[in-house]
């Protein structure tokens, strides 16, 4: 069955992001036939601030895309300044699990960066493409997708595995009766803009009562400024404001000064963006048939900006467990399981943190929290750098 509108494959991702592109690109090196497709254009951005942790970056070592996202521009961080009660330590960040860095590339280049990696190593990239709907076997197994094209042409394509890495309003999730496994409280607002105009030395985190703000430095010598409070706090600061804008640079006068100070020499480069009510929600992730990556099937309050790192490792949990369930190497339940199983374990730590974090207690507590953060980031990245690499042999002689 093969026509420009139905088609069939191994594996067919939904959402074409960091999690969806990952997905693919791994299935596609381990030798699947995969197409991702997505209702967006790439490159185009997303809402989201874009600071890689130690894990990510060493996912991005570890498949051969480091490079090619510090080439497109991204400073390559080395250095990291904390603020918090009138004290400010800066730090080199140290080598450890094979990089000495940590990066903020703007999600419209990463994002293209990591499907164009998919499409290399063989998946069907198509973009333009809405999902709206599953298909069924008689037996209820999911057996593909069907939805339309840009120009209202209805697409169909079946697979063994529909992998919904569609984000936190997963259509994927609803349509198989995903299960929400875990729901904590939605508190917390993250907002951001673009700065041009003055240096930035590296990341930069201030911690204020119920707020922590900070600086990413990225492509054209921008930085993403933002900040993190209660949704409350930002509401309220809101509706006694003009603007956005206005409440930006309240909040941010708020939570810190001195980069308040800074960026008025700056130059804004772009509206203020943002979340407000963010969930920390964790889904149940495969049935039969499908399974579910990023954001769709995990998703955390913005305050330990670790969601890329998180959909970059479940990406290769999940590319492993369909690669032994197709081709026989375990019982599919079994690997898919297992891919559930290490998920829920690898993020449980920093969900915690995150959580804790995210309920912004006072400030000696949440200085302490964000050693721990630290510390479980680095026990991840370096347990991610002693896994084999999937499809390492056909990248190598790619
Ligand atoms: C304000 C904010 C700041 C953040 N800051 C950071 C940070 O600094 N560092 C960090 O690591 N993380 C950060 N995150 C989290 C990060 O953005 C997410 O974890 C990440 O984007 C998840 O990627 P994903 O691929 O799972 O989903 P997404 O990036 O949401 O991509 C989903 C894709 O699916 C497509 N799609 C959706 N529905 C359909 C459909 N029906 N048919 C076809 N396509 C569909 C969409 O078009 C989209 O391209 C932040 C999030 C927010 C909100």
């Amino acid at each position: 069955m093969q026509s420009a509108n139905r088609s069939r494959h191994d594996v067919v991702v939904v959402g074409g992001r960091v999690a969806g592109s990952a997905t693919a690109m791994l299935l596609a090196r381990l030798g699947h036939d995969v197409v991702v497709v997505d209702q967006a254009s790439l490159p185009s951005d997303t809402v989201s601030t874009h600071s890689i942790a130690r894990s990510g970056v060493v996912q991005l070592l570890r498949w051969g895309l480091l490079d090619e996202v510090l080439d497109s521009g991204a400073p390559a961080i080395r250095q990291v300044t904390f603020n918090a009660d009138g004290a400010s330590i800066s730090r080199t960040i140290k080598q450890k699990a094979g990089v000495d860095l940590v990066v903020a590339p703007r999600r419209y280049l990463l994002d293209t960066i990591l499907a164009g990696a998919a499409a290399r190593a063989g998946a069907q990239v198509r973009t333009g493409v809405t999902v709206t709907g599953v298909q069924r076997d008689g037996r209820g197994r999911v057996v593909g997708v069907s939805g339309q094209d840009r120009a209202g042409a209805r697409v169909e394509i079946g697979a063994r595995w529909v992998v919904g890495a569609d984000g936190l309003g997963s259509r994927v999730a609803g349509l198989v009766g995903a299960a929400l496994n875990q729901a904590r409280p939605a508190g917390g607002a993250a907002q951001y803009a673009y700065y041009a105009g003055i240096p930035w030395s590296g990341i930069e985190f201030f911690v204020g009562a119920r707020s922590f703000a900070g600086v990413f430095p990225t492509h054209h010598g921008q930085a993403c400024i933002w900040v993190c409070t209660p949704s409350a706090d930002a509401k309220a600061v809101r509706r006694s404001t003009g603007s956005r804008v206005e409440a930006f640079d309240q909040l941010l006068e708020r939570s810190a000064p001195p980069l308040a100070e800074r960026i008025r020499r700056a130059r804004r480069t772009s509206p203020v963006q943002g979340m407000l009510r963010q969930p920390n929600q964790l889904r149940q992730g495969f049935g039969p048939g499908w399974a579910l990556v990023g954001d769709a099937g995990y998703y955390r309050d913005a305050i330990t900006a670790y969601g890329i790192s998180d959909a970059f490792r479940d990406a290769e949990l999940l590319a492993v467990a369909v690669d032994q369930a197709l081709r026989g190497d375990a019982e599919e339940t079994t690997a898919l399981a297992a891919y559930q199983q290490q998920r829920d374990q690898a993020l449980r730590e920093i969900f915690e943190i995150t959580c804790r974090l995210a309920a912004y207690p006072p400030v000696p507590a949440f200085i302490e929290l964000q050693k721990q953060l630290s510390a479980a980031i680095d026990k991840q990245a370096a347990a991610l750098a002693a896994r084999p690499v999937p499809g390492e042999r056909l990248l190598a002689t790619a």
